[in-house]
């Protein structure tokens, strides 16, 4: 079989965006655990570590006058401020990771992505929804990693994030976990497989198909 040229196309930038608590990280990391050429961006924040994040791997944890020095230098390809801190995605990361031909995954808020949908045309956005806000409010406490003011301050702000689901692509109802994540994984596997892709993916094979025969 012909060899597959990988760096010949550019990946799709996903767009996930959710009220906090919804399972938007929970469902990230099992796509990635059952998906290959997929990355996600690790952020910049100015959030305190919840216990156990890596700096580095969950988020990249800055102050706000380093995030302000990234911002002058042109660093973010979107940023936006979230509940009381600061967040963006690095601008050089995903771009190296489309050109080199790996489908790329932000997790981001509203207003980041309606920056990016206008940066990027091509991006596909999925909102992810709780069943119900009773859900939410239990996922979070659930998690155990906020504090009571936290929760309330997240909940508060559920229902403006939650209002803007009519700007993106796809919406999925994290509802049962497993379904959840096979009606994700759907939205990236169609996406890989439209035509002008699976072209570029596929030239030599659809050469050999298509020869004329002696
Ligand atoms: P298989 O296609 O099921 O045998 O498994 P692979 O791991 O080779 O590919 C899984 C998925 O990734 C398929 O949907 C391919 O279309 C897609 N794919 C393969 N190579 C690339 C690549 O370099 N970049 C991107 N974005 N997708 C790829
Ligand atoms: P987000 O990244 O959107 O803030 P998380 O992925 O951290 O949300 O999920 C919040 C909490 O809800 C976690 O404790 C996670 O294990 C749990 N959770 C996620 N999805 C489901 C689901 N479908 N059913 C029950 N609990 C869930
Ligand atoms: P958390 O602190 O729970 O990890 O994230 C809080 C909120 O910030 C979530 O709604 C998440 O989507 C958003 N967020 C996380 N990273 C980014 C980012 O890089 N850019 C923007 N605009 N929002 C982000």
């Amino acid at each position: 079989m012909a060899p597959q040229t990988s760096t010949s196309f550019t990946g799709t930038l996903f767009i996930f965006s959710a009220p906090s608590g919804a399972g938007k990280t929970s469902l990230v990391k099992a796509l990635l655990d059952c998906t290959s050429h997929i990355g996600v961006s690790v952020s910049h924040t100015t959030r305190a570590p919840r216990p156990g994040e890596e700096n580095g791997k969950d988020y990249n944890f800055v102050s706000v006058d380093e995030f302000r020095q990234l911002i002058g230098d042109n660093a973010f390809l979107e940023h936006a401020q979230v509940f009381d801190n600061y967040y963006g995605t690095s601008q050089h990361w995903v771009e190296n990771e489309l050109s080199a031909g790996r489908d790329v995954i932000l997790e981001i808020d509203w207003q980041g992505a309606a920056q990016v949908r206008h940066l990027m045309p091509d991006a596909v956005s999925v909102f992810i929804l709780p069943p119900s806000i009773e859900e939410l409010e239990q996922r979070l406490s659930g998690r155990g990693q906020d504090s009571a003011e936290t929760i309330a301050r997240r909940m508060q702000d559920a229902q403006s994030e939650m209002s803007h689901y009519g700007e993106f692509d796809y919406l999925i109802v994290n509802d049962e976990f497993d379904n959840a994540l096979q009606e994700l994984r759907a939205v990236v596997v169609a996406r890989r497989h439209r035509l002008a892709a699976q072209q570029v993916r596929h030239q030599s094979m659809l050469q050999a198909l298509l020869a004329a025969r002696d």
